[in-house]
């Protein structure tokens, strides 16, 4: 354990870590299990196509969800561009800008703009207090972000979408296995979209799901990932190629066998850190509803620097050379990224609470690669660079920030 400001390796000591901690590191279930499941992929000859092991995993889904339908498809990002055409939207979306840019994206590959909404600072979701401000005649829809496993305020949301006519999409991205007043995600608004690429809770290597309770909804969904194939030769309307391969669906099946054991690995790291971390004024961990189902899965603290005297952009930099990857979730916000930014020079004048968001966020690594000891040194490190802020302020001044 590092005890003073000479044993951090900007200093010139060795770094805490042989091997890089990183956030989003794979979860792989059992082995043996997910061999045998490729071999019998092999041995059928049945490779992609709706195969047996997508539509077991599809039937796992839904049960585990409780949702009527579930449609997997090759990632999340198509699943939502499906979902967001299927459901009928155009013209403007309103998003939040705290998310992953796929989901902004989902809606510009369609040339439907999406509106970027502030965030509540509390849950760090979309504030529906500010979504009727953004509101125009050409308004169709809103996207949710289940941010960090945290549920979107539902009952706003809907209320808002019924109001005002309006679609209602959940990008639940980071949010399966997680309930709000009990009922589990997927369950909300017109449909919801979960992803299963590798760095999230459930992982098929790349993939994700559409899950809905509206049946027509869900027919014209698996149509248009189809490539809006109805029946053999008999094509309906536009689609494109959204498919899960079976070797993804072996993968999600074997995943799906270890999310007790993932959930409970997440659970005592969340519990570590927020123990290690509670005494450290001015780093906040975003703190899980324990009364709900949760995946656990994102470990976020906010960094304010008026008391810790050290930017999140510094400890970021620290940690990163003690071979701690701590990743900036979200940063800068979509409306900083191309083509948002040039499109909409001035959106960040109605999202401060985006903006100062994006300055204090920082992931810190979790899952099945990372115990309890790794948790105290990420904390003891944090706590060793706030201490001697000033001294390191110095000492960064003149070296290159790492990327
Ligand atoms: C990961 C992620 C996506 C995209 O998922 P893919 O399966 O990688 O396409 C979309 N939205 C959010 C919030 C994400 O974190």
């Amino acid at each position: 354990m590092k005890k003073t400001i000479d044993d951090l390796a900007i200093f010139g000591a060795p770094p805490a870590f042989s091997k890089s901690l990183h956030v989003g590191r794979p979860n792989i279930g059992n082995r043996e299990k997910l061999m045998q499941r490729i071999n019998y992929i092999l041995d059928s000859r049945w490779l992609t196509n709706d195969g047996t092991f997508v539509q077991e995993f599809e039937q796992r889904i839904a049960e585990i969800v409780g949702v009527k339908h579930c449609i997997a498809m090759c990632n999340a990002t198509i699943a939502l561009e499906i979902a967001i055409r299927a459901s009928g939207m155009t013209g403007e979306v309103i998003v939040p800008s705290m998310t992953f840019v796929a989901t902004a994206h989902a809606l510009q590959w369609q040339e439907i703009t999406p509106v970027f909404c502030d965030i509540d600072p509390v849950t760090c979701n979309i504030d529906p207090k500010k979504i009727e401000q953004m509101i125009t005649p050409r308004t169709t829809g809103i996207i949710g972000v289940h941010l960090w496993s945290r549920p979107c305020d539902v009952d706003a949301l809907a209320e808002l979408a019924q109001k005002h006519n309006l679609k209602l999409i959940y990008d639940a991205a980071h949010a399966f296995g997680c309930s709000y007043n009990g009922k589990m995600i997927g369950n909300f608004g017109d449909a919801e979209v979960f992803s299963f690429h590798a760095t999230k809770f459930l992982n098929s290597a790349e993939g994700g799901a559409v899950v809905t309770n509206d049946d027509e909804l869900a027919q014209k969904i698996r149509w248009m990932k189809n490539f809006g194939f109805e029946d053999v030769d008999l094509v309906v309307y536009i689609g494109t190629n959204g498919k899960m391969n079976e070797f993804s669906a072996a993968m999600g099946l074997t995943s799906l066998e270890s999310l007790d054991e993932i959930i409970e690995t997440n659970r005592q790291n969340y519990f570590h850190y927020r123990k290690e971390l509670s005494g450290i004024p001015g780093v906040t961990l975003a703190q899980f509803n324990e009364g709900e189902k949760c995946n656990y899965q994102y470990i976020i603290v906010q960094i304010d620097k008026d008391v810790t005297g050290i930017s999140r952009d510094e400890i970021k930099d620290i940690l990163w050379s003690e071979n701690i990857l701590a990743r900036r979730y979200f940063y800068p916000g979509c409306h900083r990224m191309e083509p948002y930014r040039s499109y909409f020079p001035h959106a960040g004048l109605l999202l401060p609470e985006t903006e100062r968001l994006a300055d204090r966020v920082l992931a810190l690594p979790t899952g099945t690669a990372v115990g309890a000891a790794e948790i105290s040194e990420v904390a003891n490190i944090i706590r060793l660079a706030i201490a001697n802020s000033k001294q390191i302020g110095e000492k960064l001044g003149n070296r290159p920030a790492a990327s």
